[in-house]
C-alpha cells in the first residue's frame, strides 16, 4: 500500500531514533482513509501530536510527488476511539459518513476565560437548541484560539444525541462542490448538505473570492436557514473585513449572532497549558508553565506544540523537563517570535490607515484625530509588542505611565460601543501582523 510505503520513505530522511520511536508506532487506516485524506492511527496522543507536528506535512509532500494528489494527513489516537462510547442512530450514520470530528474537542475540554467566554456561552447554548437561537452563529478570531475547538465541540455535543451533523472546512465544501460539477452529480451534493440538522463550516474566509463556491454556498445556506437548521460559521475575521465576499453572504453572516474570541489572558492561557499536560498525561512544573505563559505567543496551536516537543526531548534525552531545560530548549523560538513587532511597524502602518504623518504620531500635537491614532498606537504596542505602560510613556515622552493607561481605557470603551471602530482595530491588528 502506497500510503505504507510513504512512512518507508521517511526512513532516509530522519534519525533513526525518530523514525522507530514515532513513524515506526504509526498504522495506515485504510478503511478511514480516501484518495485525498490518508488516516493513520497512532497508540498515544504523544506519538500522533509529535507527528503532527513534524511529519504531517512532510507525509503529505511525499504522497504529492508519487501521486499528483495533495492529502490531507491526519494523525489519530485509537486508544480515545475505544473509550469514546458514541451511539449514533443508524439512518444519521449515512448523514455524518463525512464528518470527521477530533473527539477531544468538547465543551468539557474548552478551558474559559473572558477572552472566550462569550463564544463559548454562544456556541454552548447553540449545541443545545441548534436551530432555535442564534441562526447563524459566526465565531471569529485570531489563529490557534480555539474556533474550531468550539465547532467541533458543538458538533460532538450533537452527534452524541443522533443528529446528523456536517462539519467541513469551507475548502472541502469547495472541493466537494468541484468534483460534483464535473461528474454531474449535483444532486448528490445538495442532498449531502442540505439534508443535515447541523451544518458546521470552518474558516469560511477562504470563500474569498470564490464566485462559484459563494454561489452554491448561498443556495445550501438559504434552504437550510428556512428549514431552521442549525448553522455555524468560523472564520479568522469578522464578516464585514471578508475581501471579495458577495455582500448578500455578508449580510446573512449577520442575521444571527457574531462571536468574537480574543487572545486569552494570562490566567486562562495558564489554565489551557495545564488542561493540556493532563488530557496527554504530561507533567510540567508550575514554574515552567509560567514561563510558556509568559513567554509564547498567544497561538495555543503553537503553545501546544511546544510543550510535545519539551516532552519528547526529555523523554529521549532522559531527563527532566525543569525550567532551564525548557528555557535553552525554547530559546531560538521565543526569541524569534519576540522580536517580530516593533513599534515602528506599527506607527507605520497607523498612519497610513487614518492618513497623518508618523512624525505627527510621535509629537506633541493636541489635536484630536492626533491624539486618537497615538492612543490607538499605544493600544496596539501593548497587545503586539512586549513594551510594558511605563516603556511606552517613555517612548512618546510623557510623564508616567497614567497617560497610557488611560489611553487603554479609552480605546477600550470605544470598542465597547462602536462595533465598526472594534472593526477598524482588528483590521490595523491584521495588517500590522502581515506587514
Ligand atoms: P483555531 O481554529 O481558532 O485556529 P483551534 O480550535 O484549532 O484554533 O485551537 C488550537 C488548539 O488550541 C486546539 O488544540 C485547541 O484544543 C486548543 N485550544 C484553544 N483554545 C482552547 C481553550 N480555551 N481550552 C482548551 N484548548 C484550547
Ligand atoms: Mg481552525
Amino acid at each position: 500500500m502506497l500510503a505504507d510505503n510513504i512512512l518507508e520513505m521517511l526512513k532516509d530522511e530522519i534519525s533513526n531514533i525518530e523514525y522507530e520511536r514515532y513513524i515506526k508506532q504509526l498504522k495506515f487506516d485504510e478503511k478511514s482513509s480516501k484518495s485525498d485524506f490518508l488516516v493513520y492511527k497512532a497508540q498515544n496522543p504523544l506519538i500522533a501530536n509529535w507527528v503532527k507536528t513534524k511529519y504531517s506535512k512532510k507525509i503529505a509532500q511525499l504522497y504529492e510527488i508519487k501521486t499528483g494528489v495533495k492529502p490531507k494527513v491526519e494523525i489519530v489516537v485509537t486508544k480515545f476511539d475505544k473509550k469514546r462510547k458514541k451511539i449514533i442512530p443508524k439512518e444519521t450514520q449515512k448523514n455524518t459518513s463525512s464528518t470527521k470530528l477530533n473527539p477531544s474537542y468538547t465543551f468539557e475540554n474548552f478551558v474559559v476565560g473572558s477572552s472566550n467566554q462569550f463564544a463559548y456561552t454562544a456556541a454552548l447554548s447553540v449545541a443545545e437548541k441548534p436551530g432555535q437561537l442564534y441562526n447563524p452563529l459566526f465565531i471569529y478570531g485570531g489563529v490557534g484560539l480555539g474556533k474550531t475547538h468550539l465547532l467541533q465541540a458543538i458538533g460532538n455535543y450533537n452527534l452524541d444525541r443522533g443528529k446528523a451533523v456536517i462539519y467541513t472546512t469551507i475548502e472541502q465544501f469547495m472541493n466537494d462542490f468541484t468534483y460534483h460539477l464535473r461528474n454531474q452529480t449535483m444532486d448528490r451534493f445538495r442532498e449531502k448538505y442540505r439534508q443535515c440538522d447541523l451544518l458546521l463550516i470552518d474558516d469560511v474566509q477562504f470563500l474569498s473570492r470564490k464566485e462559484q463556491t459563494q454561489e452554491e454556498f448561498f443556495h445550501t445556506f438559504n434552504e437550510l436557514h428556512n428549514k431552521s437548521k442549525q448553522i455555524v460559521l468560523t472564520s479568522d475575521k469578522h464578516p464585514k473585513l471578508i475581501a471579495g465576499l458577495e455582500d448578500r453572504l455578508k449580510s446573512r453572516f449577520e442575521w444571527g449572532l457574531i462571536a468574537d474570541i480574543q487572545p486569552p489572558e494570562l490566567e486562562t492561557k495558564i489554565a489551557i497549558i495545564k488542561k493540556k499536560c493532563e488530557l496527554d498525561g504530561i507533567s510540567l512544573g508550575d514554574d515552567v508553565v509560567n514561563y510558556l505563559a509568559t513567554t509564547m505567543d498567544n497561538n495555543i496551536r503553537e503553545i501546544e506544540g511546544t510543550i510535545i516537543k519539551l516532552n519528547a526531548y526529555a523523554s529521549l534525552m532522559n531527563q527532566k523537563i525543569t525550567l532551564d531545560f525548557a528555557k535553552s530548549v525554547l530559546k531560538e523560538q521565543i526569541k524569534e517570535q519576540q522580536e517580530n513587532i516593533t513599534m515602528d511597524d506599527i506607527i507605520r502602518v497607523v498612519s497610513k490607515e487614518l492618513n497623518i504623518k508618523p512624525s505627527e504620531i510621535k509629537s506633541k500635537s493636541r489635536s484630536r484625530q492626533i491624539v486618537n491614532a497615538r492612543r490607538i498606537v499605544m493600544y496596539l504596542a501593548r497587545n503586539l509588542t512586549p513594551n510594558s505602560m511605563p516603556a511606552l510613556a517613555q517612548y512618546f515622552g510623557m510623564k508616567d505611565h497614567t497617560s497610557v493607561s488611560h489611553a487603554m481605557k479609552k480605546i477600550n470603551e470605544i470598542m465597547e460601543k462602536d462595533e465598526n471602530f472594534k472593526v477598524q482595530i482588528e483590521e490595523l491588528t491584521n495588517k500590522i501582523k502581515h506587514s
